[in-house]
């Protein structure tokens, strides 16, 4: 009796365990690697920013460092943190030993690597790695000014958009037809032409316009309060014009020097020979460039191979600084080189990014930690945390100008100034008509006529018959 009573009791545990949801099993499984994940855990590291940096109190401080504090809290371990010893991240040499993170790894100096150790086929047989904690590529570090390959013939024109040109050309022709047609439909402006020449003819306004549009003051100057109006709104819209094309001119030279450089991928860099170009040595750049089938990153690989000791560097840092001070493109992360592009305006990495791969945490072979490190990666990466780290580390410090996003002014940044074009030009015109009005209205009363053809008359006048027709007119009725 007492052993089948047993017997049910552990059946119904055993049921309840298993219908018991996700959670503890989940539970179960957290519970089980908590025993396996030793008290305290060595780590082994790299300076290299921002992942582990020195700061001001000599502590290590920076992304790979948060990450670490993180993951030793959710997985409830103590640890203690050194820097590798050779500075290097992992590569085989031909006896087969292992340097840098990886042969600390192996040779149990350090349970665990936390850094930005890229996953690599050669490493993963060697070590295990976590997934990946961040994803990158490799991108072509270079400063701004390395080729000032922006200039072209026209760039005086870069200063305003298409549109904008194509506005201020359309308003210089309307001008220049509103100050024709005032300049014969004010009484002040248009004088007979058998007495005396008139000023405002079609190619003289188009003249006056480029005169005030270049600040030369162009003659004839004129008289009536309805050309003037123009004349004025005019200069007003040329200054603000002036103003505006001088200011994007000086930024796009100042931007065209110091960036565009004419180096957008890969091809580009193998097509030119003012710029050296190098990676880290025995890096997993290097070796993706050595192992790659694609025929220009081999050239790239043979490049870097024939001129080994002139552009491979030691560290990622001396890297930037051989771009900063010299002609060298870096070919690096581009997660890391994001990092210092922020930092450092003088420099820019080119879109193109080759050969994606990940930063995963290392320890050795079939380490019982990996898979709780999986499982603590996974949840800093739902609960948002490791987006948290990245902007927290890769902020921005280069203002919005000084990385060069000029661009040229736009229709719409100068609206005010056309509508007030616009507005001057429709009230001279109706201030032209008005003028006109009352001289037909005078003669119309001097002549004893109509208002209306004295009107027609003074229209005729200005627009329609010639001189001579006029003439002809009055001797044949
Ligand atoms: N993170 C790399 C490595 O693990 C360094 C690099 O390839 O630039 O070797």
């Amino acid at each position: 009796m007492d052993k089948s009573f047993m017997l049910l009791l552990a059946v119904a545990i055993l049921w309840c365990g298993c219908t018991d949801g996700e959670g503890n099993a989940g539970d179960l499984f957290k519970e089980r690697a908590k025993r396996q994940i030793p008290k305290t855990v060595t780590v082994t590291t790299i300076l290299e920013q921002p992942f582990a940096m020195k700061g001001e109190s000599e502590a290590l401080e920076g992304y790979a460092i948060d990450l670490l504090a993180e993951l030793a809290q959710s997985m409830g371990f103590n640890y203690t943190l050194h820097v590798v010893k050779d500075g290097k991240y992992g590569a085989k040499d031909q006896e087969g030993n292992w340097n840098g993170m990886v042969g600390e790894i192996i040779r149990k100096e350090a349970d665990l690597a936390v850094a930005p150790l890229t996953i690599t086929v050669v490493r993963e047989n060697a070590i295990s790695f976590s997934t990946p904690f961040m994803q990158t590529g490799i991108g072509i570090l270079l400063k701004k000014d390395a080729t000032s390959g922006g200039s072209y013939l026209f760039g005086f024109l870069s200063p305003f958009s298409k549109e904008l040109w194509i506005g201020i050309i359309v308003s210089y022709l309307i001008t220049s037809l509103c100050l024709f047609l005032v300049g014969r439909l004010s009484p002040c402006e248009w004088t007979d032409p058998s007495n005396e020449q008139n000023k405002f003819t079609f190619l003289n306004s188009l003249w006056y316009g480029i005169g005030a549009f270049t600040l030369q003051g162009a003659e004839p100057q004129p008289k009536a309060l309805s050309a003037r109006i123009i004349a004025v709104i005019w200069w007003l819209f040329s200054i603000t014009l002036l103003a505006a094309y001088i200011g994007s001119f000086a930024s796009y030279i100042n931007n065209n020097t110091n960036s565009a450089p004419n180096i957008q991928s890969f091809e580009d860099l193998l097509k030119q020979d003012k710029i050296e170009f190098g990676t880290l040595r025995n890096s997993s750049t290097f070796n993706f460039f050595k192992n790659s089938k694609n025929p220009t990153y081999r050239m790239i690989y043979e490049y870097m191979d024939k001129k080994k000791d002139q552009v491979l560097v030691k560290s990622f840092s001396e890297g930037v600084q051989r771009v900063r001070k010299s002609n060298y493109a870096y070919l690096g992360e581009s997660i890391s080189q994001d990092f210092v592009v922020a930092k450092h305006c003088d420099l820019v990495r080119v879109p193109e990014v080759i050969g994606g791969r990940g930063y995963g945490i290392a320890a050795e072979l079939d380490s019982p930690l990996i898979r709780p490190l999986t499982i603590a990666i996974l949840e800093q990466f739902e609960s948002g945390n490791l987006e948290y780290l990245r902007q927290k580390w890769w902020e921005n410090t280069c203002s919005a100008q000084t990385q060069g996003d000029w661009v040229p002014v736009q229709p719409h940044t100068l609206g005010g100034i056309f509508l007030i074009l616009g507005i001057g030009l429709g009230l001279a015109l109706i201030i032209s008509i008005i003028e006109l009005v009352c001289k037909s209205k005078s003669s119309a009363n001097q002549e004893k006529k109509s208002c209306c053809s004295a009107f027609s008359d003074e229209m005729g006048h200005r627009f329609g018959k010639t001189p001579n027709q006029e003439s002809l007119e009055k001797v044949q009725p």
